[in-house]
């Protein structure tokens, strides 16, 4: 009970602020609510995962929307479909959790929060960063906001975020096992979504402006064309496959150590 009244008190502010669409503000409630049933502990990793994005999409925000604009494809405003990318695996495990008790559930839903998180921070960050990102996979310079640009700081903030979904779950008691879980969930996660987001993901051409961005009209107001990539795998897939990823690498996790 309590949980879900922090949830719907953060969903609140967050809606009125405009982190949330009333879409995403829905969903982020739904989520949060499964996640306090199952145990303080899911609900302080979403909250904490949560709380950090929104923070850090705050940051600079001003530098980041100059430095981005016409190349990603959606704003601040996250809606139902980007909640469950990120929030989606990690709330199901925390629902399976309550129907079929095992300390697994605890490893796979610290890999796909800490994938979550990763992904964020190293988005969040890394747009902010003074060297040009470099494509994952080709290592050519892309524009800053493209999918699939990885910088240093970005890289280095992906970390930190997956560190930090870790040391909650290691408070949170959940032991050593899913704190690594976190770790390694986090890093393999955000790795597979820059994968993805340089090789398969859709980019989009303005002829207009002669510049590559995701978004389906551009800021000028022409209508952009698909160039590469698979048509359906927007950015949510991508997120939703890299947490997916996350979460299959927490359970190995609970075979490979034992403490
Ligand atoms: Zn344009």
């Amino acid at each position: 009970m309590t949980g879900s009244l922090v949830a719907a008190a953060i969903v609140v502010v967050a809606r009125k602020r405009g982190s949330l669409s009333t879409s995403g503000a829905a969903t982020a409630l739904a989520l949060g609510t499964i996640c306090s049933a199952a145990g303080w502990g899911w609900a302080a990793l979403l909250i904490g995962f949560f709380v950090s994005g929104t923070l850090l999409s705050k940051f600079k925000v001003d530098r980041k929307a100059a430095r981005t604009s016409g190349v990603v494809a959606k704003g601040g405003n996250r809606d139902a479909w980007q909640v469950l990318a990120n929030g989606g695996f990690f709330s199901t495990a925390a629902a399976f959790s309550l129907i079929y008790p095992s300390p697994a559930w605890l490893s796979i839903g610290a890999g796909a929060i800490g994938a979550a998180a990763a992904d964020t921070w190293a988005t969040e960050i890394g747009v902010l960063s003074s060297h040009a990102p470099r494509s994952i996979i080709s290592w050519k310079p892309v524009i800053t906001g493209q999918s699939g640009g990885v910088t240093l700081a970005g890289t280095l903030a992906g970390v930190t975020g997956a560190i930090a979904m870790a040391v909650i779950a290691f408070v949170a008691g959940w032991g050593e096992t899913a704190a690594i879980a976190a770790i390694i969930g986090g890093i393999s996660g955000t790795t597979v979504d820059s994968i993805l987001g340089a090789a398969l993901q859709i980019h989009r051409w303005c002829d207009r402006c002669n510049t590559m961005t995701e978004r389906n009209v551009h800021d000028c107001g022409t209508k952009t064309r698909a160039v590469g990539g698979l048509s359906w795998l927007d950015n949510d897939a991508v997120n939703a496959v890299s947490t997916a990823f996350g979460a299959l690498l927490g359970f190995l996790c609970t075979f490979a150590i034992r403490f």
